[in-house]
């Protein structure tokens, strides 16, 4: 299934054993901390002290961390015991892992199929019960989008829930780290685990909510807003229509009012994604020259040379392509008709949701407009990009997501996830309605073929 890059046998052991030692001296595992013994994985754009991180990359390929992204390190001192690193598409740009520099990872549910992306590995892991909880990151979708694919409980909390100190940067006005889980609570119990202010990171924020406090709440008094456009939108399929109606009534009836609210300029995201994303990816991955960092190479007598070719070389067809629109987007003449006003978007959509909101305390929508796609079968980048058609427009506000399982499609058989959306710092709403639609529908499974 290849959803690992690298396993860490010797550091999940020693961390095993600690806890092993500890429950037998009679220890109560909750003052460890909230992740006590549970095995969990992170994505390969993470930094762990002495494992590689190669972003699933050939340029990072031989790159050994020499420290420790504060959300892993978050994890490991609430007591989790590390498993490892976990494919990606390269440089978190796709939505299949297709565009891994080592190869894909297939999908649980159905070995001819993508999980999903950029943070395919972390969905695949926990949907095959190969890990308990992942951590995986978001600019547009790469964690929703995997999650309803794999069928996982997937969390993408509000820009600057958690630090993004160590991990490696595609847009970092975008980018967001969260967890993958089989149940909501798990997924909760996480994100208490890795969120709040490092000084490390100047945009994280000192958040100390408990993100397990309301699940037993219910539905009853919840406002949930639905976007009629949304839910008549070219390319969702009927079998996703129909289940994301489906989990819309059944808050219904656990007592949620459900309301219609517009984010009139969200047709605008994903253009302005496009823009944003590759001009702040194109200035991150200016790093990886061959001298500071990544694939150097060799023979090259003039440093011109070396550069080009390193970075021809080192970098995938979808980083190159990205990287070429980045430097043209931002160009003298050029960055005046796409870049600012791809921030203004940015403005207007941010504005839509506030005045949503004003409404609603969670909004919900599919998380991808499909189930699980083919190999090969999206091979055009345009089409690729509209698997994120439901995911861009909260990125681009900096709010709160999660992509929750709501039973398989009738057309397909396949995992479908429904969105819920919160307002910004708000995150504990969306656990909310997560938690009651787990009610209805029961704790994510294992996928069929990798259960029991
Ligand atoms: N699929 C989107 C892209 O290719 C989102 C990726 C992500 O969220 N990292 O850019």
């Amino acid at each position: 299934m290849h959803a690992f890059l690298e396993t860490t046998e010797e550091a999940a052991f020693e961390a095993a054993e600690k806890i092993d030692m500890l429950v037998e001296s009679g220890v109560d595992l909750s003052i460890i901390g909230p992740m006590a013994g549970v095995p969990v994985a992170y994505k390969d754009n993470m930094n762990l002290e002495g494992t590689h991180t190669t972003c699933s990359s050939r340029m990072l390929e031989n790159y050994v961390s020499p420290y420790t992204a504060t959300c892993v390190r978050n994890t490991l001192e609430a007591g989790a015991i590390p498993l490892g690193k976990l494919n990606m598409d390269e440089f978190a740009f796709g939505s299949s892992t297709e565009t891994s520099a080592f190869g894909p990872t297939r999908n649980p549910w159905d070995l001819e199929r993508v999980p999903g992306g950029s943070s395919g590995g972390s969905a695949a892991a926990v949907a095959a019960g190969l890990a308990t909880v992942t951590l995986g990151s978001d600019t547009g979708g790469s964690i929703r989008q995997p999650g309803s694919f794999t069928g996982t409980v997937a969390v993408k909390p509000t820009y600057g829930v958690v630090s993004r100190y160590g991990v490696v940067a595609f847009g970092s006005s975008l980018d967001q780290v969260g967890p993958f889980a089989r149940s909501v609570e798990d997924a909760a119990m996480t994100l208490n685990a890795i969120s709040g202010h490092d000084p490390l990171d100047c945009t994280s924020q000192p958040v100390d909510t408990d993100f397990t406090a309301n699940l037993a709440e219910g539905a009853a008094g919840m406002r949930i807003g639905i976007v009629p456009a949304f839910m008549e939108a070219e390319g969702l399929t009927a079998e996703v229509k129909a289940k994301v109606e489906e989990a819309a009534e059944h808050l219904r009836a656990a007592g949620a009012e459900l309301v219609e609210v517009e984010l009139p300029n969200a047709q605008a995201a994903m253009s302005a994604y496009y823009v944003l994303g590759p001009c702040e990816a194109f200035s991150n991955l200016s790093r990886f020259d061959s001298v500071r960092y990544g694939y150097c190479d060799p023979g090259h007598k003039d440093l011109g040379g070396q550069y080009e070719a390193s970075r021809a070389k080192g970098f995938g067809p979808e980083a190159r392509r990205r990287i070429m629109l980045g430097s043209y987007l931002l160009s003298a003449g050029v960055y005046d008709k796409y870049y600012y006003p791809a921030q203004q978007v940015r403005t207007l959509i941010t504005a839509d949701y506030t005045r949503a909101y004003e409404k609603c305390d969670v909004i919900m929508m599919p998380a991808s407009p499909r189930t699980a796609f083919k190999f090969g079968e999206i091979s055009d980048p345009t089409s690729m990009y509209l698997s994120d058609m439901f995911t861009i427009s909260l990125n681009i506000a900096g709010n709160g997501g999660m992509s929750m399982p709501c039973g398989l499609g009738a057309d397909t058989g396949l995992p479908v996830g429904v969105q819920l959306q919160s307002p910004q710092f708000r995150d504990e709403n969306m656990f909310r309605a997560a938690a009651a639609l787990e009610q209805v529908y029961g704790k994510a499974p294992v996928a069929p073929a990798f259960a029991g």
